[in-house]
Protein backbone atom coordinates (compact mmCIF):
# COMPACT_ATOMS: atom_id res chain seq x y z
CA UNK A 1 0.00 0.00 0.00
CA UNK A 2 2.92 2.20 0.92
CA UNK A 3 4.34 1.20 -2.10
CA UNK A 4 1.10 2.63 -4.24
CA UNK A 5 1.01 5.40 -2.47
CA UNK A 6 4.77 6.34 -3.17
CA UNK A 7 3.54 5.80 -7.33
CA UNK A 8 0.54 8.09 -7.05
CA UNK A 9 2.83 10.50 -5.67
CA UNK A 10 5.76 10.12 -8.34
CA UNK A 11 3.12 10.32 -11.11
CA UNK A 12 1.59 13.57 -9.79
CA UNK A 13 4.80 14.74 -9.66
CA UNK A 14 5.52 14.10 -12.81
CA UNK A 15 2.09 16.31 -14.32
CA UNK A 16 2.44 19.08 -12.24
CA UNK A 17 6.02 18.81 -14.23
CA UNK A 18 4.53 18.74 -17.21
CA UNK A 19 1.91 21.46 -15.99
CA UNK A 20 4.74 23.99 -14.97
CA UNK A 21 7.04 23.19 -18.05
CA UNK A 22 4.32 23.97 -20.70
CA UNK A 23 3.74 27.83 -19.19
CA UNK A 24 7.28 27.74 -18.78
CA UNK A 25 7.67 27.21 -22.78
CA UNK A 26 4.49 29.01 -23.67
CA UNK A 27 6.69 32.37 -22.21
CA UNK A 28 10.10 30.96 -24.28
CA UNK A 29 8.38 30.71 -27.51
CA UNK A 30 6.96 34.16 -26.94
CA UNK A 31 10.27 35.65 -26.36
CA UNK A 32 11.55 33.73 -29.60
CA UNK A 33 13.90 31.67 -26.57
CA UNK A 34 12.32 28.42 -27.54
CA UNK A 35 12.56 25.85 -30.24
CA UNK A 36 11.33 26.41 -33.64
CA UNK A 37 12.18 30.11 -32.67
CA UNK A 38 8.56 31.11 -31.32
CA UNK A 39 6.47 28.44 -33.45
CA UNK A 40 5.81 24.86 -32.73
CA UNK A 41 9.15 23.24 -34.05
CA UNK A 42 9.43 19.61 -34.69
CA UNK A 43 11.78 19.95 -31.54
CA UNK A 44 9.34 22.08 -29.36
CA UNK A 45 8.28 20.64 -25.80
CA UNK A 46 5.80 21.49 -23.46
CA UNK A 47 2.29 21.30 -23.94
CA UNK A 48 0.35 23.78 -26.49
CA UNK A 49 -2.22 23.52 -28.66
CA UNK A 50 -2.24 23.57 -32.41
CA UNK A 51 -5.01 25.34 -34.15
CA UNK A 52 -5.50 22.49 -37.07
CA UNK A 53 -5.93 22.66 -40.28
CA UNK A 54 -5.12 26.46 -40.11
CA UNK A 55 -1.68 25.67 -38.08
CA UNK A 56 0.24 22.35 -38.85
CA UNK A 57 2.96 21.16 -36.38
CA UNK A 58 5.55 20.50 -38.10
CA UNK A 59 6.60 16.25 -37.69
CA UNK A 60 9.72 14.51 -36.83
CA UNK A 61 11.70 13.71 -39.81
CA UNK A 62 11.18 10.03 -38.22
CA UNK A 63 7.49 10.12 -38.70
CA UNK A 64 6.25 7.65 -41.20
CA UNK A 65 3.13 7.52 -43.18
CA UNK A 66 3.28 5.43 -47.00
CA UNK A 67 6.39 4.39 -48.78
CA UNK A 68 7.54 6.44 -51.73
CA UNK A 69 10.14 5.84 -54.50
CA UNK A 70 13.01 8.18 -55.15
CA UNK A 71 14.02 9.19 -58.52
CA UNK A 72 17.57 11.56 -58.32
CA UNK A 73 17.51 15.07 -59.50
CA UNK A 74 18.39 16.58 -61.67
CA UNK A 75 18.55 13.02 -64.07
CA UNK A 76 15.23 11.62 -63.22
CA UNK A 77 16.97 8.10 -62.68
CA UNK A 78 14.43 5.88 -60.41
CA UNK A 79 16.92 4.44 -57.76
CA UNK A 80 15.06 0.78 -57.72
CA UNK A 81 16.22 -2.00 -59.62
CA UNK A 82 13.71 -4.10 -58.83
CA UNK A 83 15.60 -6.60 -57.00
CA UNK A 84 12.49 -7.32 -54.84
CA UNK A 85 13.92 -7.21 -51.22
CA UNK A 86 11.71 -5.01 -49.74
CA UNK A 87 8.67 -6.98 -51.41
CA UNK A 88 10.44 -10.13 -49.05
CA UNK A 89 10.47 -8.37 -45.86
CA UNK A 90 7.31 -6.52 -45.99
CA UNK A 91 5.52 -8.12 -43.46
CA UNK A 92 1.83 -7.76 -45.03
CA UNK A 93 2.67 -8.53 -48.58
CA UNK A 94 1.76 -5.62 -50.22
CA UNK A 95 3.74 -4.64 -52.42
CA UNK A 96 4.84 -6.49 -56.11
CA UNK A 97 7.34 -5.23 -58.65
CA UNK A 98 6.88 -5.94 -62.43
CA UNK A 99 10.52 -6.53 -63.49
CA UNK A 100 11.63 -4.63 -67.09
CA UNK A 101 12.07 -6.67 -69.63
CA UNK A 102 14.55 -5.02 -72.60
CA UNK A 103 13.67 -6.04 -76.32
CA UNK A 104 16.28 -8.96 -76.01
CA UNK A 105 13.69 -10.49 -73.49
CA UNK A 106 16.13 -9.87 -71.07
CA UNK A 107 15.12 -8.71 -67.45
CA UNK A 108 16.97 -5.52 -66.45
CA UNK A 109 17.90 -3.77 -63.09
CA UNK A 110 14.37 -1.38 -62.99
CA UNK A 111 11.19 -1.71 -62.64
CA UNK A 112 8.26 -1.75 -65.50
CA UNK A 113 6.30 -1.31 -62.68
CA UNK A 114 6.03 -1.27 -58.37
CA UNK A 115 2.15 -1.57 -56.33
CA UNK A 116 1.93 -0.85 -53.24
CA UNK A 117 -1.78 -1.66 -51.98
CA UNK A 118 -2.02 1.20 -49.20
CA UNK A 119 -4.63 0.22 -47.43
CA UNK A 120 -3.13 -3.18 -46.62
CA UNK A 121 0.51 -1.17 -45.69
CA UNK A 122 0.78 -1.32 -42.11
CA UNK A 123 3.70 2.03 -41.74
CA UNK A 124 6.31 -0.36 -40.55
CA UNK A 125 9.30 1.11 -42.25
CA UNK A 126 11.12 -2.21 -43.19
CA UNK A 127 10.47 -2.08 -46.97
CA UNK A 128 12.99 0.79 -46.09
CA UNK A 129 14.83 -0.42 -44.02
CA UNK A 130 16.01 -2.92 -46.05
CA UNK A 131 16.34 -1.41 -49.24
CA UNK A 132 19.90 -1.34 -50.16
CA UNK A 133 19.75 1.20 -52.94
CA UNK A 134 17.98 4.25 -50.52
CA UNK A 135 15.52 3.94 -53.38
CA UNK A 136 11.93 3.55 -51.29
CA UNK A 137 11.74 5.29 -48.09
CA UNK A 138 8.94 6.57 -45.64
CA UNK A 139 6.35 9.53 -46.44
CA UNK A 140 5.35 12.53 -43.82
CA UNK A 141 2.31 13.07 -45.94
CA UNK A 142 -0.46 11.66 -43.47
CA UNK A 143 -3.92 13.50 -44.84
CA UNK A 144 -4.88 10.58 -47.54
CA UNK A 145 -8.44 10.11 -46.93
CA UNK A 146 -10.59 11.15 -49.80
CA UNK A 147 -14.36 10.96 -50.47
CA UNK A 148 -15.34 8.11 -52.91
CA UNK A 149 -14.96 4.58 -52.20
CA UNK A 150 -12.98 2.11 -54.07
CA UNK A 151 -12.21 -1.50 -53.58
CA UNK A 152 -8.70 -1.50 -53.20
CA UNK A 153 -6.04 1.91 -52.86
CA UNK A 154 -2.80 0.50 -54.91
CA UNK A 155 -0.62 2.63 -56.09
CA UNK A 156 1.65 2.42 -58.86
CA UNK A 157 5.06 3.74 -60.01
CA UNK A 158 3.99 6.63 -61.39
CA UNK A 159 1.92 8.03 -58.21
CA UNK A 160 4.36 6.39 -56.35
CA UNK A 161 7.68 8.58 -57.25
CA UNK A 162 9.01 11.39 -55.56
CA UNK A 163 11.84 13.57 -56.15
CA UNK A 164 15.36 13.31 -53.91
CA UNK A 165 15.00 16.65 -53.18
CA UNK A 166 11.36 16.38 -52.21
CA UNK A 167 12.83 13.36 -49.49
CA UNK A 168 15.85 15.44 -48.71
CA UNK A 169 13.51 18.29 -48.21
CA UNK A 170 11.55 16.43 -45.69
CA UNK A 171 14.90 14.36 -43.96
CA UNK A 172 17.54 16.62 -43.95
CA UNK A 173 19.24 14.39 -41.44
CA UNK A 174 19.18 11.30 -43.05
CA UNK A 175 19.18 12.27 -46.86
CA UNK A 176 22.63 14.05 -45.74
CA UNK A 177 24.09 10.98 -43.71
CA UNK A 178 23.35 8.58 -47.30
CA UNK A 179 24.66 10.93 -49.41
CA UNK A 180 27.56 10.96 -47.74
CA UNK A 181 27.57 7.00 -47.48
CA UNK A 182 27.25 6.80 -51.29
CA UNK A 183 29.95 9.01 -51.76
CA UNK A 184 32.30 6.88 -49.48
CA UNK A 185 31.25 3.86 -50.99
CA UNK A 186 31.97 5.23 -54.70
CA UNK A 187 35.18 6.69 -53.80
CA UNK A 188 38.76 4.98 -55.11
CA UNK A 189 40.06 2.68 -52.31
CA UNK A 190 43.57 3.74 -51.14
CA UNK A 191 46.05 1.51 -51.98
CA UNK A 192 47.33 -0.78 -48.91
CA UNK A 193 50.10 0.26 -46.98
CA UNK A 194 53.35 -1.30 -47.47
CA UNK A 195 55.47 -3.42 -44.58
CA UNK A 196 58.69 -1.94 -43.60
CA UNK A 197 61.47 -4.10 -44.95
CA UNK A 198 59.11 -4.90 -48.29
CA UNK A 199 59.93 -3.47 -51.50
CA UNK A 200 57.21 -2.27 -53.32
CA UNK A 201 56.32 -3.38 -56.85
CA UNK A 202 57.69 -1.71 -59.81
CA UNK A 203 55.01 -0.34 -62.01
CA UNK A 204 55.14 -2.12 -65.31
CA UNK A 205 57.01 0.17 -67.99
CA UNK A 206 54.95 1.40 -70.67
CA UNK A 207 56.06 -0.20 -74.13
CA UNK A 208 58.66 2.10 -76.60
CA UNK A 209 56.58 3.34 -79.39
CA UNK A 210 58.24 1.68 -82.64
CA UNK A 211 60.43 3.83 -84.96
CA UNK A 212 58.94 6.77 -86.72
CA UNK A 213 59.12 5.60 -90.71
CA UNK A 214 61.13 7.14 -93.12
CA UNK A 215 59.97 9.82 -95.23
S1 LIG B 1 12.69 -0.43 -53.60
FE1 LIG B 1 14.75 -1.09 -52.99
S2 LIG B 1 14.44 -3.13 -52.07
FE2 LIG B 1 12.57 -2.64 -53.22
S3 LIG B 1 12.91 -3.57 -55.22
FE3 LIG B 1 13.56 -1.43 -55.37
S4 LIG B 1 15.78 -1.48 -54.95
FE4 LIG B 1 14.93 -3.44 -54.23
S1 LIG C 1 5.86 0.10 -44.61
FE1 LIG C 1 5.84 -2.08 -43.93
S2 LIG C 1 3.82 -2.80 -44.51
FE2 LIG C 1 4.13 -0.89 -45.64
S3 LIG C 1 4.95 -1.52 -47.62
FE3 LIG C 1 6.72 -1.12 -46.28
S4 LIG C 1 7.23 -3.13 -45.36
FE4 LIG C 1 5.16 -3.28 -46.22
Amino acid sequence: MKMFGAFVIRGMGITLGHFVNSYVQGVKRKLGMANGNGTHGADASGIFTIQYPEQRAPVPEKFRVLPVLIYDEPTGDVRCTSCGICAKVCPPQCIWIVQAKGEDGKIKNKPEDFFIETNVCMNCGLCAEYCPFDAIKMDHRFELSDTTRKPQEVQNLQNLLVSSEYYAQGHPRAAAAEEAARAKKAAPKPSAPVAPGVIPPTPPTPPTPPPAAAA
